[in-house]
């Protein structure tokens, strides 16, 4: 019996999944290393958390993965293991087997996401230490949107830089892969939906017939919605200001944006939604109108791209178990057809809409995407 593992290994944290390998595969274990690189902490789904060595790295985090996962699954055979891999460039709108080219491909690509590629090659590289034998595949979280249409791709710069790659992205594709296949099963009359992925890092998309014609997000993981801790669609005059009047060099500019903004800059407190929902702080509450602001803000652009909406699904940890924030989001958009039951959303419920819009909260599940790849190339 093969199995499948998968891994996203991201700045500081080495999520995993075991799967037996089925046509749908079937998840044995799961959970997560955090802190990476500082205390570090195993703790597996369901069980308690263990401390690892301080200043465990990668490949330290996955070898601990693995002594639990040999405790706990003896017999699992390890076939396949699938990457989530932030970035797949311009060109590669399907997941990969990794190649020693590839890699090398991969890691060009770096400059494109120097928070995050390097981070999941890394867990890459342990992967293919601990399991020789076993094939390596990649997910792409830009993968979903390569078939947007050139005018969601492009930035009006000269066209030179579009041919170098200096384009729209798009990220969170195997979130959005997981919904839209969940869309498709659930309420397959939906065609114009609009996926809202809030969480630490947050997005929006626009599916057009289960596929992305638009994303929140452009170049870099930095665009669209404000986030936890980044800053979302930002002007890039302020970029100019921030290195010419404020002298700030380009790696303290990459820790403001990615780091030390969104809602935890704007709050000064937390970029947790959980404490900002319980503060009164003026600042928190700023940084909550800020938040909701921009998602309605990009729902109306979303549904205009689409030429209306049929279906709005929330997910990702605040969108999956927020109420008051999609109250928010949904108050007053009645005139795109959404409106929502109290009760029904409240209690996070699958479908919360009253309305001609169907509303969902739909947990979403980017470990699943990755084993049906890995079951696809095995098959292949
Ligand atoms: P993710 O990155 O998808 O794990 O989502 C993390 C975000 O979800 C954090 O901002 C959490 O505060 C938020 N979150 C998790 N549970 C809740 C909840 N019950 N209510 C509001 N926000 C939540």
């Amino acid at each position: 019996m093969s199995h499948i593992l998968t891994v996203n290994a991201g700045s500081s944290s080495l999520k995993y999944a075991l799967y037996r390998a089925k046509a749908e595969p079937v998840v044995l274990a799961q959970g997560k290393v955090g802190r990476i690189g500082g205390a570090a902490q195993l703790t597996p789904a369901g069980g308690p958390a263990r401390d690892l060595p301080p200043g465990t790295d990668h490949a330290g985090a996955l070898a601990a993965v693995l002594a639990e996962l040999s405790e706990s699954h003896p017999d699992a055979q390890v076939t396949v293991v699938g990457h989530r891999v932030v970035h797949g460039g311009p060109d590669y709108a399907a997941p990969v087997e990794l190649t020693p080219k590839v890699i090398a491909q991969l890691e060009g690509f770096a400059p494109y996401a120097p928070l995050h590629q390097p981070h999941n090659l890394a867990g890459v590289r342990a992967a293919m230490a601990a399991f020789p034998q076993a094939r390596q595949i990649a997910c792409f979280d830009t993968a979903f949107h390569r078939g947007h249409p050139f005018v969601n791709d492009t930035f009006a710069l000269p066209r030179r830089f579009y041919d170098k790659g200096v384009r729209r992205y798009g990220f969170h594709g195997l979130s959005y892969d997981y919904i839209a296949g969940e869309v498709a099963r659930r309420a397959p009359a939906l065609s114009r939906v609009v996926v809202a992925h809030l969480g630490n890092g947050a997005s929006m998309c626009a599916l057009r017939d289960g596929r992305s014609v638009a994303s929140t997000m452009g170049f870099s993981a930095l665009d669209g919605l404000p986030m936890g801790t980044r800053c979302g669609q930002l002007d890039p005059g302020v970029v100019l200001y921030l290195m010419q009047q404020e002298g700030m060099d380009a790696d303290q500019i990459s820790d403001l944006l990615y780091t030390e903004s969104g809602l935890k800059g704007m709050s000064g407190l937390s970029n947790d939604m959980r404490e900002l929902q319980a503060s009164d702080d003026p600042r928190a509450v700023e940084a909550l109108d800020y938040f909701v602001f921009r998602i309605r803000r990009e729902l109306g652009a979303m549904a205009a791209v689409l030429g209306g909406i049929d279906g709005l699904v929330f997910c990702g940890g605040i969108g999956e178990n927020s109420a008051p924030v999609r109250a928010r989001v949904c108050a007053g958009m009645d005139w795109l057809g959404i409106a929502v039951s109290d009760t029904a959303n409240d209690a996070n419920a699958p479908v919360i809409s009253t309305g001609p819009v169907q509303v969902m909260v739909i947990p979403t599940n980017e470990e699943i995407v990755i084993a049906r790849a890995a079951v696809a190339l095995a098959d292949a």
